[in-house]
């Protein structure tokens, strides 16, 4: 037998061994009580996985059992309006998120009868839903052998094979992508997928691991060449751009003024501050409005970190008199009796401190 078959049989021994650690692990330390564990339909473990992204297991939960609670199946999340959605999702953040998973309910409900489709191209095509997430909805809900690679097991797998790259890039993913598949047992794939996202929240953190306490250490290139600092690599720098934008908190009687946001961009689709470059055109834009505008009075200024940017808002109070025209992008809210509407977590804020 040559070196190269005996390196790859060696190899194909320590996959399946891994596969053997990490459940006989999970079995003993890993998470079963986490709510969309319980009755893990495609639809339950669907909404979780979204929710899941970018977002951590003690602030999904509750966001969770209130989106369970009050969409209990596909359909009538699909007949739900988008903004009780995401209303039930402000303060999740990345609202597309909560687009998507509405719009991906009404389109398995016109094209697949309702139920999410088996075939992870089919699960793909919807919207929000890529490789990954389409692989847990197969392996949790139905126990089909697919591979996961989201945010966890990615840090995971770089760590597990020393990969030195940034594993956002394509050929860091493209090698992650061959390393999940090759490690993915045919056997208990659920519990497998369940326990390798554990692994990666509660063991292989991304500051600090626990690796005393990782069942999967013996063969772990990133623990044994002290190289758990360095990998993943980070992200190939590039500087943060800044933006900044007045939010006008227009008052009349106990109500605020909102606009419904477009649905494209920005907390699109949520309900929001009336926005200007600055105060000059909130001025003109105001008079244009309304009979009687009083004195724009500044307010604590604050930001906002996005994924790609920063955004320092100048929030500016104004009380005005003469009502604007009815539109079906605008309403009056009262913060005393409030609607249920989406709202962008620092409008919640503004809106809320006005009260206090
Ligand atoms: S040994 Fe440490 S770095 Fe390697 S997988 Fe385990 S926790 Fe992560």
């Amino acid at each position: 037998v040559n070196r190269k078959t005996r390196l790859a049989r060696q190899n194909t021994r320590a996959d399946s061994d891994f596969a053997t650690r990490l459940l006989a692990w999970f079995d003993r330390a890993g998470r079963h009580d986490l709510p969309w564990q319980q009755d893990p339909t495609p639809y339950r473990v669907w909404v979780s996985e979204i929710m899941l992204q970018q977002t951590q297991v003690v602030t999904v939960a509750p966001y969770y059992l209130r989106f369970i609670g009050r969409f209990p199946d596909l359909a009538t999340l699909a007949r739900a309006r988008l903004d009780e959605v995401l209303h039930l999702w402000s303060g999740l953040g990345y609202y597309a998120r909560a687009r998507n998973l509405h719009r991906a309910a009404r389109d398995v409900l016109a094209q697949h009868g309702g139920e999410l489709p088996r075939g992870p191209e089919a699960l793909i095509a919807l919207p929000g839903i890529g490789r990954s997430t389409a692989a847990a909805i197969l392996a949790l809900a139905h126990g089909e052998r697919h591979a996961i690679l989201d945010g966890n097991v990615k840090r995971v797998l770089a760590r597990r094979t020393g990969e030195r790259e940034y594993p956002g890039s394509a050929a860091a993913l493209a090698r992650l992508w061959t390393v999940a598949d090759a490690l993915t047992p045919a056997a208990r794939v659920g519990a497998y997928t369940q326990a390798i996202m554990d692994l990666g929240a509660t063991v292989c953190l991304r500051r600090r691991p626990r690796c005393g306490e990782c069942p999967v250490a013996e063969d772990c290139r990133a623990h044994r060449e002290v190289l758990t600092d360095e990998i993943p690599a980070k992200r190939p720098h590039r500087a943060r751009p800044r933006r900044s934008v007045c939010m006008l908190l227009v008052r009349q009687g106990a109500c605020v003024l909102l606009e419904r946001r477009p649905a494209a961009g920005l907390w699109g689709g949520l309900w929001g501050l009336p926005e200007f470059a600055d105060a000059a055109a909130a001025r003109t834009w105001l008079r244009e409005r309304f009979a009687r505008v009083g004195t724009l009075r500044p307010r604590a200024p604050r930001a906002h970190a996005f994924t790609h940017f920063d955004l320092d808002i100048t929030p500016l109070e104004v009380r005005v008199r003469g009502a604007e025209k009815r539109s079906s992008r605008a309403l009056w809210y009262n913060p005393a009796a409030p609607r249920r509407l989406g709202l962008a977590a620092p409008v919640t804020a503004l809106i809320r401190e006005l009260g206090d």
